[in-house]
């Protein structure tokens, strides 16, 4: 019936600082890309360059986002930039862990404040 987390053998206080300890770790949301590094080899779109006979550029560090079914945008990254994209893209993957992590304890956090307040209520009526 309950999914077990983990969760439920923690004290309320460990819990409440399991979730500060992963609010503090929270990359800074500034710094978040959503989406995929992959290398790519590319067209350029020139017709006289030897990518259009099919000896393509590359390969070369392209982001690929998806936007929704079937439907995706994305660009070449620079060289030099791409540490940096790799950074911000495996923020948003820590970020959205945490914040599912956080989600899970909020969770647990109002099941034992919904047993405690069956408990008070079965206490006045025994
Ligand atoms: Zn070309």
């Amino acid at each position: 019936m309950k999914v077990s987390s983990g969760l439920g053998r923690l004290s309320e206080l460990a819990l409440r600082q399991r979730r500060q300890g992963l609010a503090k770790q929270l990359p800074p949301v500034t710094d978040i890309l959503r989406g995929s590094l992959v290398q790519r080899y590319v067209t350029c779109g020139n017709p006289a360059c030897k990518c259009a006979k099919g000896e393509r550029h590359g390969p070369l560090w392209y982001l690929t986002v998806t936007l929704g079914p079937g439907k995706t945008t994305g660009g070449i990254v620079a060289n030099e930039k791409v540490e940096q994209v790799r950074g911000w893209v495996n923020n948003y993957h820590k970020v959205k862990e945490h914040l599912e992590k956080i989600s899970e304890i909020n969770r647990e956090l109002l099941r034992r404040e919904r047993d405690k307040r069956r408990k008070r209520k079965q206490g006045m009526k025994g």
